[in-house]
C-alpha cells in the first residue's frame, strides 16, 4: 500500500481544470486532482503515459496536493464568471487512494464543492469513499453527486494482478451498496470500463459484472470494451503481462490491435451489443442522468443530454455514430444564450452542427418548452 510510497507534500498555483466541452460519460466540465501518481498502481493505467506529463516515479511516489482545496476556494470565490458544473476530482489518480485516509486532500475539497454549491462525480476503485457519505449525499441533494465504481472483473484473482492496490471487486461492490443506503440521492453505478480483450472479455465475466452491479443497487453501468494501448503505458502493462501467468494473451492482444491504440471497430461493436443486452436484460442504465442548471444553461444542457445520449444510442445498438448530432451537443454546452431564444429567432440553423437532421430532432422539445412555458408561465423539463 503506501507504506512502500514515497509521500511528497506540494503546494500549486492551479486547482481547477475546465474541460473545452463536457464529457458525455460522466458529464464533467472541471477536473481537480487532489494527489499526482496513484498507489492503486493498476498494471494498465493510462496515468504512465507520456500526454500525462507526469513528472515523477509513478510506481513509487505520490504527491499530495496540499493546498487544493484553499486555491479552489479562492477562484470560485474570485471569478465572476465561472459558473457551476459538474467537477471530477481524480482523473489522473485515484481520490480515494490509501493516503486519503491520512490527509483527507479529497475531503477537504469536497468541503468546498458543497459550500460552493457545485455538482461533483467521482470514479474510484476504494471502498473509503463510504467514510464521506453523508457529504456526498447532501450534495447530491443541493445539486448533483455520482459516484461510479471501476469495476471489470469479478474474478478476485485477476483484479488483485491489474489492480494490485485498490479494494477488490467485491468491496467495492460492497462499497457500491453502502452509498445506495447511506447517500440515497446520490446516483451510484459502475464504471465497467477497461474491458480488456482476451482477459475480461467472456460472455461469463461480462454477465457477472453486470448482474452483480445491478444487485448491490447500481442506477447506471458505463462501459467501454478495449484498452487504450498508448507509449509508456502500454510497455508497461505488457512488461506486467509476459512475467504473468497470464502471457498467453499477449500474442492474441497484439494480434487484434495491429499497432492501433484501440482494438477494431468490429470487436467494439460487437462488444456494445453483447454489453447493451446484459443492460436491458438487467434493467441497468447505460448512462448517467445528467446534472442540468437552473440557470440560462438549463435548455442548453436538456437538448444536449438528448442529443448526445441520441448519437450514443445509435452507436450501440447500430455501430454508426452521427457526428453532426455528436458535435452539435458538445457545443451546445458553450452557447452563451438560452436555446429557447434562438428557436424564438428562428436561428437554430446558426448554431454549431445544427443541420436540417438535428433541427428536426431537436424541435419537437423546444416547441413544447416554448408552448409549456406560454401556458403556464413555468419553465418545465422535458
Ligand atoms: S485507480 Fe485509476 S488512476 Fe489509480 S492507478 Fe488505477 S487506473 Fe490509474
Amino acid at each position: 500500500m503506501t507504506s512502500n510510497f514515497k509521500i511528497i507534500n506540494k503546494e500549486f498555483k492551479t486547482a481547477l481544470n475546465k474541460l473545452k466541452y463536457p464529457d458525455s460519460w460522466f458529464w464533467c466540465r472541471y477536473t481537480i486532482n487532489p494527489y499526482s501518481g496513484c498507489a492503486h498502481t493498476c498494471i494498465y493505467c493510462d496515468a504512465r503515459s507520456q500526454r500525462y506529463y507526469l513528472n515523477q516515479d509513478f510506481e513509487r511516489e505520490v504527491i499530495v496536493k496540499t493546498n487544493m482545496d484553499k486555491i479552489l476556494d479562492k477562484r470560485i470565490k474570485n471569478s465572476r464568471t465561472l459558473l457551476p458544473d459538474v467537477i471530477g476530482p481524480g482523473g489522473v489518480c485515484d481520490a480515494y487512494q490509501p493516503i486519503e485516509l491520512e490527509v483527507e486532500n479529497t475531503l477537504k475539497i469536497l468541503k468546498v464543492i458543497e459550500k460552493h454549491r457545485f455538482p461533483v462525480n467521482i470514479a474510484t476503485k476504494s471502498d473509503l469513499i463510504i467514510r464521506d457519505a453523508e457529504i456526498l449525499n447532501r450534495i447530491a441533494k443541493d445539486t448533483w453527486c455520482t459516484v461510479g465504481f471501476s469495476i471489470t472483473t469479478m474474478n478476485e484473482e485477476l483484479a488483485q494482478f491489474l489492480e494490485p492496490h485498490s479494494s477488490s471487486p467485491k468491496e467495492r461492490l460492497a462499497a457500491l451498496s453502502q452509498i445506495k443506503k447511506k447517500a440515497p440521492n446520490v446516483q451510484v453505478g459502475t464504471y465497467f470500463m477497461p474491458i480488456i480483450p482476451f482477459l475480461e472479455d467472456t460472455d461469463e465475466n461480462l454477465d457477472a459484472v453486470i448482474k452483480k452491479s445491478k444487485e448491490a443497487g447500481a442506477d447506471f453501468i458505463i462501459f467501454s470494451p478495449g484498452l487504450t494501448l498508448r507509449d509508456a503505458q502500454a510497455d508497461f502493462f505488457f512488461k506486467k503481462l509476459k512475467e504473468s501467468k497470464y502471457n498467453h494473451v499477449v500474442k492474441p492482444l497484439l494480434n487484434l490491435y495491429k499497432g492501433q491504440l484501440s482494438p477494431p471497430k468490429d470487436y467494439v461493436d460487437n462488444m456494445y451489443q453483447k454489453l447493451l443486452a446484459l443492460c436491458q436484460k438487467y434493467e441497468v442504465a447505460v448512462k448517467v442522468k445528467r446534472w442540468i442548471p437552473k440557470d440560462y444553461r438549463k435548455w442548453n444542457y436538456k437538448i444536449s443530454e438528448l442529443l448526445l445520449v441520441k448519437d450514443y444510442m445509435d452507436k450501440l445498438t447500430s455501430g454508426k455514430s452521427n457526428k453532426s448530432f455528436y458535435w452539435a451537443g458538445l457545443h451546445l454546452n458553450n452557447l452563451e444564450e438560452s436555446i429557447i431564444n434562438v428557436y424564438k429567432r428562428g436561428e437554430l440553423v446558426t448554431l454549431k452542427n445544427f443541420n436540417s437532421k438535428v433541427i428536426k430532432f431537436v424541435e419537437p422539445y423546444l416547441k413544447r418548452s416554448k408552448e409549456m412555458n406560454e401556458k403556464t408561465g413555468m419553465d418545465k423539463f422535458i
